[in-house]
């Protein structure tokens, strides 16, 4: 789940406003100094003003109104900061504030502000402003300090000379526009910027306004079983550059944070049955956005090529000529099996290792090679297996393996709620029972399954599946 803001983050225009600043000393002086950056009026109320503040009413920049607060001074204003040392007083405005609906910030008390203000990153016109909502304020500071160095000192220029630039860009551009900008960015012209060369800026805008329309592409990319951390340096790169993404169900909201914010997001999600898209219309829909331009991450769980029908997608990309490329990535076996501690293969108890799926035909058959399945010295790993379960077992029970042949089920593989449930294949079924909506669940059969009890590392969720179904005892839920 995405963990939900404390705050709204917002850039709120206060030219020409009136803002009220309750307080006169040291913390009100360094409120005072931000404030002014944005230019508002600003209407003091103090009984002492220390030097700094006193400076800035002498020059204009601040108007003293009064000595005492009286609530109606909060009327009318866009923003109240009270930065008494009196917390009584301080509430009191708060209050007052709260009432008139003016967004009010009480200086280092978080549960009387309605907004507080960030750490600031200042390359203005751009503005980094940094917030743990109060929760770690040292570890803002740290990065507040590494993004100070990282980034140039004259990057405001640069985004000063791009807004001069904007309106030309967008005539001559129109949906590249915002790939021109990146362009410009990766490329030499904002070197040429922070150098001082407008000149030199001008002529690689130029020149990469003359270039070409780059074709559209796609991006097969495998988004792993679950944990962001299981990504490749590849798919997170691809990830950040893409215009849209098509995304199935089994994409955790985790990753799909790390895709480019502004990028559209098109959930084509399938889990068995509630198809949202037939296949036929995604691959259609790659092609379509492709040749419009567009660079389309097409984000699937797991690997693309291990039952992920990402083959068919691309056979129509080639076939209509769009460039793509292909990222893998961790597949659910080889994530499930490291997360839950069974080795696929092992000297002793493995030397090969199948992947196969247990979704069962339409009229509910499962035809799978049984006398393959069941050969010993080898790891099965079962694809979409839990809703055949009982059958599958069964099956491999009566094409050879014994009743007491290892197996377990891994549900929400690498995620923190993966639960791992270890038994023999003659009880697996009913020790998993009949989940009515379990998370995505992969079976492994055979002796590693064994090791877990020694090689076990991740924390995960006790062994149920969720939400198991009510047991009823007596007519009673227990
Ligand atoms: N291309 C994917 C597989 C897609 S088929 C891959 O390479 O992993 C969907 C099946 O994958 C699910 O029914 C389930 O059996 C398995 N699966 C995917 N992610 C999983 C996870 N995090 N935990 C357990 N099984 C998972």
């Amino acid at each position: 789940m995405t963990t939900p803001w404390p705050y709204f983050p917002v850039f709120l225009r206060l030219q020409g406003a009136r803002v009220l600043l309750v307080g006169g000393g040291e913390i009100a002086a360094r409120k005072l100094r931000l404030l002014r950056r944005a230019q508002p009026t600003i209407e003091v109320v103090a009984r002492e003003l220390n030097s700094e503040v006193a400076a800035a009413v002498a020059e204009g920049a601040a108007l003293r109104i009064a000595t005492d607060f009286e609530s109606s001074q909060v009327q009318g204003c866009r923003l109240v900061v009270a930065a008494t040392d009196d917390p009584q007083l301080n509430a009191a405005v708060a209050a007052a504030a709260q009432r008139a609906g003016v967004p009010v910030n009480v200086v280092d008390d978080p549960e009387l502000s309605s907004f507080i203000t960030p750490a600031i990153v200042d390359r203005a016109p751009l503005l980094l402003a940094i917030s743990s909502a109060g929760a770690a304020p040292v570890m803002v500071r740290r990065l507040r300090e590494r993004l100070e160095a990282q980034l140039p000192v004259a990057y405001g220029r640069v985004a000063d000379w791009m807004q001069t630039q904007r309106q030309r860009v967008k005539q001559a551009a129109g949906q590249r526009a915002r790939r021109i900008w990146e362009q410009f960015l990766d490329g030499s012209g904002a070197e040429q910027l922070l150098s001082g060369n407008v000149a030199g800026a001008d002529v690689a805008l130029s020149t990469l306004l003359a270039e070409e329309a780059t074709p559209g592409e796609v991006y097969l990319v495998g988004a792993g079983p679950g944990d962001p951390e299981l990504l490749t340096f590849r798919a997170l790169r691809l990830m950040q550059q893409c215009d849209v993404v098509l995304y199935d169900a089994l994409i955790s909201p985790a990753i799909l944070e790390l895709v480019r914010r502004d990028a559209e997001r098109v959930h084509v999600g399938k889990r068995r049955a509630k198809h949202t898209l037939p296949q036929e219309q995604i691959n259609e829909e790659l092609v379509r956005r492709a040749r419009a331009g567009q660079r389309v991450l097409r984000l699937k769980g797991g690997d693309p090529f291990v039952f992920g029908r990402g083959g068919e997608e691309i056979e129509r990309l080639a076939a209509a000529g769009i460039p793509f490329q292909v990222v893998p990535g961790i597949t659910a076996a080889s994530g499930c099996a490291a997360y839950a501690g069974i080795p696929l293969t092992h000297r002793d108890h493995a030397q090969a290792c199948v992947f196969v799926t247990g979704h069962p035909q339409a009229d509910g058959t499962l035809n799978l090679h049984w006398d393959m399945l069941t050969r010993r010295g080898q790891t099965v790993v079962i694809y979409m297996g839990l809703t055949a379960l009982p059958q599958l077992c069964a099956e491999l029970i009566a094409h050879g393996l014994p009743g007491e042949w290892p197996a377990a089920v891994v549900e929400n593989g690498t995620r923190a709620d993966q639960r791992v449930i270890v038994a023999t294949l003659a009880e697996l079924p009913q020790r998993v029972g009949r989940p009515a909506q379990a998370g995505p669940s992969l079976v492994i059969v055979g002796q590693v399954v064994g090791l877990r009890d020694r090689l076990n590392w991740f924390a995960g969720q006790p062994e149920t599946l969720t939400p198991s179904p009510p047991t009823v005892v007596n007519g009673e839920k227990a």
